[in-house]
């Protein structure tokens, strides 16, 4: 655990000194849990926006975006029940003076039990090799089938409390199973509260003028309320889906781990319009549909998995979160829900106007179910960085720093570099950057030597380096550097922008999800 603390650390230290991520205000020592992108950072944040954007928009002839506004009418939050309904369950420790999610204290003592499960299976599963069965040692093993009754019941109580909104059941929870402030060690804990997440400011000039407006928590509210907009001026029909990049906002308490959680922050929606009664076909259909998307960037498949939730919102009947392994453990990612007829007809009662859609195949009228596949740009920045960062042992007692990033979503797709400031080199490199940069992010770079250069690229992740020599000039070749495998090799200055246009572009990656 320490270990993986010092790598997380180390990923922090790296995305500020390689000008991915900075502390917001950081001169005037920092506003916690806002952060700032760099000059590499937004360049890697908007090609993940552009690999969902045009996957979405692109690949779905009945998928089209919008992009609304931050500031919506109020009465929007109170009809989506955010108002009423959009808060966190806070606990403080007395001594620590520490204030934490009840709801992520509970589960991540749950997470404690799957660890010391699978400790034990894997434990089991070393020493009875080849011929070990998971299954059977489970439900026979004495110390695992306690462990998971132990969990089962912790967990049971857990959903229920929070189905029920019970904030007193949720500190007996934390009570009985003695779970400790992880600072303070103790157990001296005050009661369950609900905080409300959103953000309040005024519009409006004059006192008794100014109304009461929020920052808008989740992007989804901006769709819903333009259904009807955009269904009739773009001729859609059933089923058709509403795509959404922009900023949410989230008085976040527990506002820790980097850009994991954060204050201000991006959001990618889609919201999918269906029949009534299609909306589970569909549920699944996005399930999958999403996990390719994340899969097709190469990270590993390993690192990602569902999570069904237990805690259904009041209004989704089916809801799932992708996982990725971060550095502290598996993380939502992605939520996909379903959210039957709710936003809509909410709507519909709180303006007073008439949602439905005419179905002429069916030749009736109906409030349109809703499908949601909804992923933050920052998780999933963070997801692409952490995974992608590697410190190499090299031949010979040197090392590298090297990120890994799937090509498409890298800050810069190549650097171009004279081998000596003279003799004509820098001329003949300025002339391949001055082709190549109409369709790649490319770089020219002269200073220091050229392994230093080298090292330079590979801590942002660039591809590809292509270095100019004496014999460039004499036979038109050059030194093409690959970056997870460090090999060269010789190829010609016409060929280049076909071998790094075959590795780097989104739209190669956008065919593996066809
Ligand atoms: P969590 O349980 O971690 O608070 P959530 O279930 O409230 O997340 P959703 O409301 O489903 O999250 O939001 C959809 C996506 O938006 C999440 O999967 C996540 O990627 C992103 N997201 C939500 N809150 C934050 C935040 N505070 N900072 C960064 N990204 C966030």
């Amino acid at each position: 655990m320490a270990q993986q603390e010092d790598v997380f650390k180390k990923i922090v230290a790296h995305a500020k000194e390689y000008g991915f991520v900075f502390q917001s205000s950081e001169i005037y020592d920092g506003l916690s849990a806002v952060y700032d992108y760099g000059q590499n950072g937004v360049e890697l944040k908007n090609n993940i926006k552009r690999y969902w954007w045009e996957a979405m928009t692109l690949l779905h002839e009945n998928i089209v975006g919008i992009d609304s506004a931050i500031f919506m009418h109020p009465t929007i939050w109170k009809a989506s029940g955010h108002v009423d309904a959009f808060n966190d369950p806070l606990i403080d420790n007395r001594d620590s003076k520490k204030r934490y999610r009840a709801d992520v204290l509970i589960e991540d003592h749950l997470a404690k039990f799957d660890e010391k499960i699978n400790k034990e299976v894997e434990k089991a599963a070393k020493r009875f090799g080849e011929s070990f069965d998971r299954e059977m040692f489970c439900s026979t093993n004495a110390r695992v089938a306690d462990l998971v009754s132990r969990r089962d019941a912790v967990h049971d109580r857990f959903a229920k409390a929070m189905n029920d909104n019970d904030l007193n059941e949720l500190r007996q929870i934390i009570i009985d199973e003695e779970i400790v402030d992880p600072i303070s060690g103790t157990k001296n804990w005050t009661d369950v509260r609900q905080f409300n997440l959103m953000f309040r400011t005024e519009m409006g000039s004059t006192a008794d003028g100014a109304m009461n407006v929020y920052l808008r928590p989740e992007t989804a509210q901006g769709i819903f309320v333009n259904y009807l907009n955009v269904q009739k001026t773009g001729r859609m029909r059933i089923p058709f889906g509403i795509a959404q990049i922009g900023k949410a906002f989230r008085n976040e308490i527990v506002a820790r781990q980097f850009i994991f959680r954060m204050r201000e922050f991006e959001q990618m929606e889609m919201q999918f319009f269906v029949r009534p009664g299609e909306e589970m076909k569909w549920f699944a259909y996005w399930k999958e549909w999403r996990m390719r998307w994340h899969k097709a960037l190469g990270l590993g498949d390993e690192k990602y998995r569902y999570h069904d939730h237990d805690k259904l919102a009041h209004y989704a009947n089916a809801a799932t979160d992708i996982e990725f392994l971060m550095p502290f453990g598996f993380k939502e990612v992605e939520g996909i829900h379903s959210r039957t007829d709710f936003d809509l007809s909410q709507h519909e009662k709180y303006s007073g106007k008439k949602i439905q859609y005419f179905d002429p195949e069916l030749n009736a009228n109906y409030t349109p179910y809703v499908i949601e596949t909804s992923i933050g740009v920052d998780r999933m920045f963070l997801s692409v960085f952490a995974s992608s960062y590697e410190e190499q042992k090299l031949e010979g007692g040197d090392s590298r720093v090297v990120l890994h990033l799937p090509a498409a979503l890298a800050p810069v797709k190549c650097a171009v570099m004279p081998l000596v400031k003279k003799d004509g080199l820098p001329e003949l490199a300025r002339d391949i950057v001055n082709d190549l940069k109409f369709d790649f992010a490319t770089r020219y770079d002269e200073k220091d030597s050229i392994g230093k250069r080298y090292r330079r690229q590979d801590a942002i992740g660039t591809p590809f380096c292509i270095t100019v020599d004496h014999q460039s000039l004499e036979d038109g070749t050059v030194t093409l550097r690959h970056r997870d495998s460090m090999e060269q090799e010789r190829v010609k200055i016409a060929d280049l922008h076909t071998i790094i246009h075959g590795q780097v572009s989104l739209n190669a990656l956008l065919r593996k999800l066809n």
